[in-house]
């Protein structure tokens, strides 16, 4: 399906077709693992063995790579799966700048498992171009952008980034869970990837555990990543990309609700008296709203806030709030709150007093009542 349709449009038509065989509208989910070979030994209809290529899958990639403006696209089991895909397509001696204050999962795949292959990390400040440029070394491969970041909600210059990483025969590529495409599109900003994990805002739900790549060009090294996908079989699901098809739909819609609740919660957030600071990009305060408005076209459903009585505090507001459930993931339709501290590990950048949001599309006055409640039941003191 081509790009002349807006986004609401391909979210709701791309990868949808009315069934030849039955008429059904809804797309089957096909479980066969085989399927029937032709006379002469061929697979004239496409389709050969569950790993290799499955209509579902099929259908999937297609909606994501029109959705993305790309040219082709590989589901993965989990978001974590996708990225290590991209690793895959490396060589011993290669070289990778990923952020410092990425995500935890990726970091974890670079520093244990790929280090021991030969593939070198510098984590670094991304935010600062002057520290990417002196990191790139001559077997640099990978420029790994994420924004925004998690859990403090730091936005990078995608553009400059990649430009950057190509002007030193490096590829860019885009972690871009946080925002979706929805409201920033890396491969127009220049990159050469994006990956998601399907597991946040495509699934939505809370129901869906996936990844994908997107690629501008179909090239050698998307071929690597397709060959990790197809020989590696870190495959998703017929019914896990059936139900990420059905999410795909409302995407624009929910994430609208999403944003519009970050934003709102933000601001709420930032007048009390209680709290130290909020880390949101959709705020004229923050730091990091000028790049982010340049590249992002809304500001996202993330947010996170520091308490001004530190881990305390924290822990006895996560644990006051009704309608937020305390749980970490974020991206579907109900609200979360999180203690980042306790669950991301011996790297992570978040302070000890941060609460991290995922705004759900509940209506923003009961969020916000919710959240106000837990507030004022915090310990006196607390706003010392
Ligand atoms: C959750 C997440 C991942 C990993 O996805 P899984 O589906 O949990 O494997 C990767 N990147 C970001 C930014 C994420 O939030």
């Amino acid at each position: 399906m081509t790009n002349r349709y807006r986004i609401e449009t391909l979210a709701v038509h791309a990868g949808h077709a009315v069934d030849g065989g039955t008429g059904a509208v809804t797309e089957a989910i096909q479980l066969s693992t085989t399927f029937e070979r032709d006379v002469d030994g061929g697979y004239e209809r496409g389709y050969m063995y569950g790993r290799n290529r499955n209509p579902n899958r099929s259908s999937l990639e297609s909606a994501l790579a029109a959705l993305e403006g790309g040219a082709a696209c590989a589901a993965f089991s989990s978001g974590v799966a996708a990225a290590t895909s991209i690793f895959q397509g490396l060589a011993p001696g290669d070289h990778v700048i990923a952020p410092r204050d990425g995500y935890y999962g990726t970091s974890n795949v670079l520093r244990h498992l790929f280090a021991k292959w030969g593939i070198a990390t510098s984590f670094v400040d991304m935010t600062q171009l002057d520290a990417v440029r002196a990191s790139l070394t001559p077997s640099t491969r990978i420029v790994w952008i994420e924004t925004p970041s998690n859990p403090l909600l730091r936005c990078v210059d995608i553009a400059g980034l990649a430009e950057l990483a190509h002007a030193h025969g490096a590829r860019a590529v885009a972690d871009n869970t946080f925002a979706s495409p929805i409201i920033q599109q890396p491969l127009a900003l220049g990159c050469d990837l994006v990956t998601y994990s399907t597991t946040k805002y495509l699934g939505g739900r809370g129901d869906v555990l996936g990844g994908v790549v997107i690629c501008r060009a179909d090239d050698e090294h998307f071929a690597q990543i397709r060959a990790a996908q197809v020989f590696g079989g870190a495959v998703p699901s017929p019914f896990d990309c059936w139900l990420l098809m059905r999410s795909l739909s409302t995407l624009p819609y929910r994430m609208q609700a999403h944003c519009s609740n970050a934003q709102q919660l933000a601001q709420f957030l930032e007048a009390s008296p209680l709290v130290a600071a909020v880390h949101y990009p959709g705020l004229e305060s923050s730091p990091f709203h000028a790049v982010a408005k340049r590249q992002m076209s809304r500001f996202g459903g993330m947010l996170s806030f520091e308490l001004k009585g530190g881990k305390e505090a924290a822990m006895a507001l996560a644990a006051n709030v009704g309608l937020f459930t305390r749980a970490t993931s974020f991206g579907s339709v109900e609200s979360l709150i999180e203690h980042h501290a306790s669950i991301a590990g011996p790297h992570s950048t978040a302070p000890q007093g941060l609460l991290r949001v995922s705004a759900g599309i509940e209506h923003i006055d009961d969020l916000v009542d919710d959240l106000a409640s837990a507030l004022s039941r915090l310990p006196r003191g607390d706003a010392a």
